[in-house]
């Protein structure tokens, strides 16, 4: 078998990520990473980055783990001035007595992690990834069918009718055989050896290689902006549990346009999942009277909210793939799991999935074994099962647990808040989940 690339559908967080870090630690493996999107060209000096699929208006918190392979990759001193610590966790029940709080010097720690806008995430990690020789990227493109039989998988994209012109340069996938288009509308087929599915939590590459996935609804929709507060956040991350659904409210950078310039750290990253309906209520506010609903869901605790930016919606669900290796493909990122946002785990365990692949890829590729051999991939799958169920099962019995006006399970989780407040060796427990450590 000849030895080429490693093909990746999906050029979002998580396509992106897995990209870099097989860069560093495979640099002489070819890595071809096709994304469906027109990628921004790299950001001007001062220039604010804009929105991809991936990349968006939503706020991403990074835990104390996925922080460090960004130290790793050297992409930190750029994401840093970008991102707002958080030194202390306050989690409320409404209309409840139950509370708890985790600071981060109890648990001897600076913080227990950054929150950081998805746009930048992005300009910076895109602006590392145009750096790796050994990855080229190519965006702007619809991949039309994958598949995976004994020897090779086979990717098929159809090419945009131009690309741009900051990738036309990176268009020659020499890391994977390629059969070149007789013209534009002409499909495109690498053949590799490995095929990662990174392309979302409605993967068509996981239906194209037959793997089921587990869908249920939440009946909630996120509701995702930036606000700013009477209040500084002084680096305090609200995590509200009302019958309607989970409140997060994190600190944020400054923005120039602040509303009070004279007391900064007034802005905030708000996560608000509601039942479909009220969501679509809400949303159909005005900015006077959105402030006025969150400001009766959410309490004071952060002061008044004075101003909210647009508004962005996000239907949730629990989708997990019924396997994670199909032949020479592996599902990964919210291919694989996509969760409810309410303890900002989604992307950090596909960060800890994407560090145990690239090592182990990066062993196989220096031993110049076969990147897509059956049982190595298995070995992944195993080495990930018991980090993923448990944030799994973690992440959805919150939302299940709060999102319950029954008088009993109310009650029960309020004593559970207050013991946990109170009770040693909780906090550090659950401080190692908030910050991507409890496994890795
Ligand atoms: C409201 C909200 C808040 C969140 N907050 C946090 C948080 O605080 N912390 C945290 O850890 N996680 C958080 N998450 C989870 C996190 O956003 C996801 O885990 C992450 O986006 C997964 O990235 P991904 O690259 O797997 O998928 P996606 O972001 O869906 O990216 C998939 C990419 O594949 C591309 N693509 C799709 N189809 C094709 C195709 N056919 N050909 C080529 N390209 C294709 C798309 O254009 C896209 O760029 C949050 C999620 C939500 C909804």
């Amino acid at each position: 078998m000849s030895e080429s690339g490693v093909v990746i559908v999906g050029g979002g967080m998580v396509g992106v990520t897995l990209a870099l870090l097989m860069a560093k630690a495979a640099p002489t493996l070819p890595v071809t990473l096709l994304e469906a999107a027109r990628l921004p060209p790299a950001l001007a000096p001062g220039a604010m980055p804009s929105y991809t699929p991936s990349f968006d208006a939503r706020n991403t918190a990074l835990s104390r783990r996925s922080i460090e392979a960004f130290k790793d990759l050297g992409v930190w001193p750029q994401l840093a001035p970008h991102a707002t610590p958080i030194h202390q966790i306050h989690v409320s029940d409404k209309g409840h007595f139950g509370m708890a709080r985790l600071n981060a010097a109890e648990e001897y720690v600076d913080s227990f992690g950054y929150v950081v806008e998805n746009a930048w995430l992005g300009a910076v990690l895109l602006a590392a990834l145009r750096q790796c020789p050994s990855v080229t990227l190519i965006d702007g493109v619809q991949v039309t069918e994958v598949t995976s039989t004994g020897e090779m998988a086979q990717v098929r994209y159809r090419p945009a009718a131009q690309m741009s012109s900051s990738m036309a340069a990176a268009s020659d996938p020499s890391s994977a055989s390629i059969n070149a288009p007789m013209s534009a509308s002409d499909d495109i087929t690498l053949t590799t050896p490995l095929l990662i599915a990174a392309d979302g939590a409605q993967s068509q590459s996981r239906a194209w290689l037959g793997v089921d996935v587990r869908s249920q609804p939440y009946g909630q929709t996120a509701i995702v902006t930036a606000c700013e507060t009477s209040l500084p956040h002084a680096q305090v991350a609200f995590e509200r549990f009302t019958a309607d659904g989970p409140i997060a409210l994190l600190p944020l950078p400054d923005q120039p346009d602040a509303i009070d310039a004279a007391q900064p750290g007034c802005r905030r990253s708000l996560v608000w999942a509601l039942s479909d309906a009220e969501a679509a209520r809400v949303q159909a506010l005005d900015d006077a009277g959105f402030m006025q609903a969150l400001q009766q869901a959410f309490g004071r605790r952060a002061g008044r909210f004075r101003r909210v930016g647009q508004r962005h919606a996000y239907p949730l669900a629990l989708m997990v793939a019924s396997q994670q290796v199909q032949g020479r493909a592996v599902i990964l990122g919210n291919a694989a799991h996509s969760l409810h946002p309410v303890a900002g785990q989604g992307y950090n365990l596909c960060v800890r999935d994407a560090l145990v692949l690239s090592a182990q890829l990066a062993e196989a590729h220096q031993q110049g074994k076969d990147l897509g051999d059956a049982g190595d991939l298995a070995t992944y799958a195993a080495a990930r099962e018991q980090d993923q169920s448990q944030i799994i099962r973690f992440s959805d019995s919150l939302v299940r647990g709060f999102s319950t006006a029954q008088p009993l399970v109310s009650w029960l989780r309020n004593v559970g808040l207050v013991g946990f407040d109170v009770l040693p060796g909780a906090k550090p427990a659950l401080a190692r989940y908030a910050m991507g450590l409890s496994h890795v």
